[in-house]
C-alpha cells in the first residue's frame, strides 16, 4: 500500500461501470442530443433521457422533474438567484443556516446585494439547526428556505423531513442541497415533500462537471427563470448542447448507487476507534449525532491540520471543504458549531467510500500518530499544555 484516498466528500473515484458507459459517447456515438432527425442524434437523445430516468428512479420522482446542470454550484446559484427574482411579488426573505456550503452562502450574499433579506440560522454544537427557531424566523415575506441535507465537512444530517413539513405548512419553498446525502443515504421524494434538491455526479463515483436539479412539479408550480439562455434544451431552462457523455456518466452513477453502507461505516468506525486509542488528545466532536456513514471530522489538540497534512504525503485528507481548503480562515462550519479558531485549525475531515478498507486504516494510523508526535515534539504550545500552563 502506498497511497490512501480518504477525501471522498471532496470527490470520488469514478466507477468502472460509469467509465465504460461514458466511452461510446466520447467516440462513435457523438451525435447532438437535440438533432433527433438522424440516427446518431437520436442515439444521443435516447442516452440523455435514459440518464434522466435513472436519476428519477434513484429519487422516486417523475423524470420530467429532473434538469441537468454542470454540478451543484450551478444548481444552487440558479435556485437562490432565480427564486429571489421570480418571487419578488410574494416576498423578499430567504432563510438558510450559517453552516451551509459556500455555494449557498455566496449566492445568498449575492442576492442580499440585490435587496433580499437573508436570515442565517444558528446551529448547535453538532451543526444542527433548531426547528423552533426556523418556525419563528418564517414571515409572510419568506419565499425560500435553503437548508442542506448533510454537511460536507462533518457529515452531520439536518432534520430534512421535519423541515419539509414546516415549509409545507407555511407555504414556503424548500430547497435542499443534497449533494452529500445522495448516494450515501436513500431519499424518497415521493414521501418527503422537498420542493427542490441538487446533486452532483462526482460525489457518487461519477464524472466531474455534471449534476442535476430536481424541481417538484405537482405540489407547487415553481417558476425559476432560466439561468443560461440559448437553445431550447431542458425545456428552455438551461440552453447549451448536451454533454452527453457526462450525463450518461451521471445516470450510470445513479444506477450504481447501493445503500449497503455497512462496510463504509465499519471502516469509518474502525478508523475512529483506532484514532481515539492511538492518538493522545484526539476527539470526534460529532460523535453521537446523526451523521453520514462515511464521514469523520476529528480534532487533534494543538496539531495544526495543514502541518499534519504536509507530513502525510501518502494520505489524502482535508482540512475542511475542498472548495475552501486554500483559505487561511478557519472553517466557517466548525466556527458555527462553536469551535474556537484554534480547534478549527486543528481539525481534519476524513471521508471514506466503498473503495476503502480496514487495511488502509492500519496503514494510516501509525503514520498519523508519528506525524502528530513529531509536530508536538517541537511545539512550545504542546509543552506548555502538558505542563498545565495553558
Ligand atoms: N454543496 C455541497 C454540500 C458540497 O459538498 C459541494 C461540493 O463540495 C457543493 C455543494 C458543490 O458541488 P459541485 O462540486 O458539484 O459544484
Amino acid at each position: 500500500m502506498d497511497y490512501c484516498y480518504f477525501d471522498n466528500n471532496a470527490t470520488t473515484k469514478i466507477d468502472n461501470q460509469v467509465f465504460e458507459a461514458m466511452l461510446p459517447y466520447l467516440k462513435d456515438s457523438y451525435g447532438n442530443a437535440s438533432s433527433v432527425q438522424h440516427k446518431l442524434g437520436r442515439q444521443a437523445n435516447h442516452a440523455v433521457e435514459k440518464a434522466r430516468l435513472q436519476i428519477a428512479e434513484l429519487l422516486n420522482v417523475n423524470p420530467k422533474e429532473i434538469y441537468f446542470s454542470s454540478g451543484s454550484t450551478e444548481s444552487i446559484n440558479t435556485v437562490i438567484k432565480g427564486i429571489s427574482k421570480a418571487y419578488q411579488s410574494k416576498g423578499n426573505h430567504i432563510i438558510t443556516s450559517n453552516s451551509e456550503h459556500k455555494a449557498v452562502l455566496s449566492s445568498c450574499h449575492a442576492v442580499e446585494k440585490e435587496g433580499m433579506q437573508v436570515s442565517y440560522l444558528k446551529v448547535n454544537k453538532f451543526g444542527i439547526i433548531d426547528l423552533e427557531e426556523l418556525k419563528n424566523t418564517i414571515t409572510d415575506k419568506t419565499v425560500l428556505i435553503s437548508i442542506m441535507a448533510a454537511n460536507n465537512e462533518t457529515g452531520v444530517l439536518q432534520p430534512i423531513e421535519e423541515i419539509a413539513k414546516i415549509c409545507l405548512e407555511n407555504d414556503v419553498l424548500f430547497f435542499c442541497d443534497a449533494t452529500q446525502w445522495i448516494g450515501k443515504l436513500p431519499l424518497d421524494l415521493s414521501k418527503i415533500p422537498i420542493d427542490i434538491i441538487c446533486l452532483s455526479a462526482h460525489k457518487i463515483h461519477g464524472p466531474k462537471g455534471i449534476g442535476a436539479l430536481y424541481i417538484r412539479r405537482k405540489t407547487k408550480p415553481t417558476q425559476i427563470p432560466a439561468m443560461i439562455v440559448g437553445g431550447k434544451q431542458e425545456s428552455g431552462f438551461r440552453g447549451g448542447t448536451y454533454a452527453v457523455h457526462q450525463i450518461v456518466g451521471l445516470g450510470e452513477a445513479a444506477k450504481q448507487v447501493n445503500f449497503d453502507h455497512d462496510k463504509v461505516e465499519e471502516v469509518r468506525d474502525y478508523f475512529e476507534k483506532r484514532l481515539l486509542e492511538e492518538i493522545e488528545e484526539s476527539e470526534i466532536k460529532t460523535l453521537g449525532s446523526s451523521r453520514l456513514p462515511n464521514s469523520s471530522n476529528i480534532h487533534i489538540k494543538h496539531v495544526k491540520a495543514t502541518e499534519l497534512m504536509t507530513k502525510l504525503p501518502t494520505i489524502a485528507i482535508s482540512s475542511g471543504s475542498a472548495c475552501v481548503s486554500g483559505d487561511r480562515d478557519p472553517s466557517h462550519v466548525l466556527k458555527a458549531m462553536g469551535y474556537t479558531d484554534d480547534e478549527a485549525y486543528c481539525s481534519l475531515r476524513f471521508s471514506f467510500s466503498k473503495y476503502n478498507s480496514k487495511a488502509e486504516i492500519d496503514y494510516a494510523i501509525p503514520l498519523i500518530k508519528a506525524a502528530c508526535e513529531s509536530i508536538r515534539k517541537d511545539s512550545p504550545i504542546w509543552e506548555m499544555y502538558k505542563e498545565g500552563l495553558i
